[in-house]
C-alpha cells in the first residue's frame, strides 16, 4: 500500500495532466492553458500483438518522460482504480484479459520520485469537471453517471467535500451490477456482459447492451445501429422505440433506487457516448419513465423536479483531463 493518492500538497510548480484512454492519451503540461497534445495509448486495443508487460513499461515510460521535473502529475485513467493505493484492476481496452492487480502508482513513484503522481479513474475525473460547471449553492451531493461501452456513477458529497470510496478504494461500479428490470421480457433476458457474467445493467443498457437487445429483436443493424438508431426514433419506428424503452428501464430504475436511498442527491449528470449520441430521444424516454409512479414509494417525479436534477450533457462538455487538473481539490477517500 503506497498510500493516498490524491495528496493535499501544494500545487507544484509546474503540472502535467493525462486522459488515457484505450485509443487516446491526452497530455498537457503546463497548466490549463497549455497546449493539448494528443497520442496513440500503449494498448492492447492499438498493439494486439504487444504482451501486457510490454505495453505497461510503454506508459509508464509515456508518462515519466511526460513529467517535468518536481511536478504534480493528475491522471485521468480509463480503468478500474483503486483509488486508496492507484492499483489498477483492469481494463480490457488497455491489458485485455489480463486480470492481475498492477500497481502502477508504486511504478511511477519508483521511476519518478520527484514527481507527486494522483491517479484517478476515469469517470472520478469527469464527476470533478462536472462539478465545477454545475454545482449550485446549497448542493448536498451531486453525481455523473456515463452510459457508454461501460456504465458507472461516480457521487461526490459537497457538504464533506470528498468523493467517498470503500475499502477497495472503489464507488459506483454500477454497470457490473444485475440489472433491476420488471416483467418477464425473454429479448432482455440472458444477455452476457463485457466481465462475462449475464444480465449486468452493462449487457442491456450500454452501447454494446442495447446492440445485444437490437439483435435480440430482430434489428441487427451491426455497425450501423448508432447512424441508424436515432433517424428511427426521430421517425418514430416502433421497434426503434421498444428497444430504447427496454435499454433505458434499468436505467430508471437505478435513478429511482438512488433517490429512495439518497435523497440529497440533488444534481445528477449524464453523460457517455449513448446519451450524447442519442442525445434528446434518450432524455426524454428516461424523463418519460421516471414520471410513472412505480408504487407509493415511488410517486412519479413531475417534469419540472426531474428538469432541477438531471442533466443531460452534449459532446465534449464534461472533460476527463480538465477533470484530472481540478481532482487535486478533492479528496477520494475512505473514512472509518
Ligand atoms: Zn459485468
Amino acid at each position: 500500500m503506497s498510500g493516498p493518492v490524491v495528496r493535499g500538497a501544494p500545487p507544484a510548480a509546474a503540472a502535467l495532466a493525462a486522459d488515457i484512454g484505450g485509443t487516446w492519451t491526452r497530455l498537457r503540461v503546463g497548466g490549463s492553458g497549455a497546449p493539448l497534445e494528443r497520442l496513440r495509448s500503449p494498448s492492447r486495443l492499438n498493439h494486439p500483438g504487444r504482451s501486457v508487460a510490454e505495453l505497461r513499461e510503454e506508459m509508464a515510460g509515456l508518462l515519466c518522460r511526460a513529467a517535468p521535473p518536481d511536478a504534480r502529475a493528475d491522471l485521468s485513467f480509463g480503468a478500474a482504480l483503486d483509488h486508496l493505493t492507484g492499483t489498477v484492476h483492469g481494463s480490457a481496452p488497455l491489458w485485455g484479459a489480463e486480470s492481475a492487480p498492477y500497481d502502477l502508482h508504486a511504478e511511477l513513484h519508483r521511476r519518478r520520485p520527484d514527481v507527486t503522481w494522483n491517479l484517478v479513474n476515469d469517470v472520478t475525473a469527469a464527476l470533478a469537471d462536472f462539478v465545477a460547471g454545475h454545482a449550485r449553492p446549497g448542493t448536498r451531493r451531486i453525481g455523473y453517471l456515463t452510459i457508454s461501452s461501460g456504465i458507472a456513477l461516480r457521487i461526490a458529497d459537497m457538504e464533506r467535500h470528498r468523493i467517498p470510496v470503500d475499502d477497495r478504494g472503489l464507488q459506483g461500479e454500477i454497470g457490473h451490477l444485475p440489472a433491476m428490470v420488471t416483467g418477464s421480457v425473454p429479448e432482455r433476458s440472458g444477455l452476457p456482459c463485457a466481465c462475462g457474467a449475464p444480465d449486468h445493467l452493462a449487457s442491456i443498457a450500454s452501447g454494446p447492451g442495447i446492440a445485444r437487445v437490437a439483435g435480440r429483436l430482430g434489428l441487427d443493424a451491426g455497425p450501423e445501429l448508432t447512424t441508424w438508431l436515432p433517424g428511427a426514433l426521430a421517425a418514430r419506428d416502433p421497434g426503434a422505440r421498444r428497444l430504447l424503452a427496454l435499454c433505458v428501464e434499468p436505467v430508471a430504475h437505478m435513478l429511482r433506487t438512488l433517490w429512495c436511498l439518497d435523497p440529497h442527491l440533488d444534481v445528477l449528470g449524464l453523460g457517455g457516448g449513448v446519451v450524447e449520441g442519442l442525445g434528446a430521444h434518450y432524455a426524454d424516454e428516461l424523463r418519460r419513465q421516471l414520471r410513472t409512479a412505480t408504487s407509493y414509494a415511488d410517486r412519479g417525479r413531475d417534469a419540472a423536479w426531474l428538469a432541477d436534477r438531471l442533466v443531460f450533457c452534449g459532446p465534449g462538455t464534461v472533460d476527463a483531463l480538465r477533470g484530472a487538473e481540478r481532482i487535486g481539490h478533492w479528496r477520494p477517500e475512505f473514512v472509518q
